[in-house]
């Protein structure tokens, strides 16, 4: 099985549907199938990535523009009043799809720490 046999890999691949909010040449952002929030949306690279461990130095532009990416759907979705930007990696990190993404969550208030 290939990286891109996640079912990430099928969305990009418009394999499967999801509901899409933003795309480029490197990033697609789509909302979450099980929000957690009123604004759950997961941003993730093309390039498939399984976690962030597996980022390499020749990724660090692209995790930059991952970050952009959020903060201007964070803007597009009108979270004025604050937002949670997770990476959940590996299995303590309690990640269950291994194509790196981003969890762009807002609408509410969150609570610290983390469970
Ligand atoms: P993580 O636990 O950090 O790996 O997060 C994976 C996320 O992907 C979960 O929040 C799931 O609800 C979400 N998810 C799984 N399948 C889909 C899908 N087909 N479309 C949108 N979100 C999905």
């Amino acid at each position: 099985m290939t990286n891109q046999d996640t079912i990430f890999g099928k969305i990009i691949r418009r394999e499967i549907p999801a509901d899409i909010v933003y795309e480029d040449d490197q990033t697609l952002a789509f909302r979450d199938v099980n929000p957690q929030a009123p604004t759950h949306i997961l941003v993730i690279p093309k390039k498939p990535i399984p976690k962030l461990a597996d980022a390499q130095a020749d990724d660090t532009q692209l995790l930059g523009h991952l970050l952009q990416t959020v903060r201007k759907i964070a803007e597009q979705e009108q979270l004025t009043n604050g937002y949670r930007v997770v990476i959940n990696t590996g299995n303590d990190g309690g990640q269950t799809v291994y194509h790196l993404h981003i969890h762009l969550l807002g609408g509410r208030a969150f609570a610290w720490p983390p469970g």
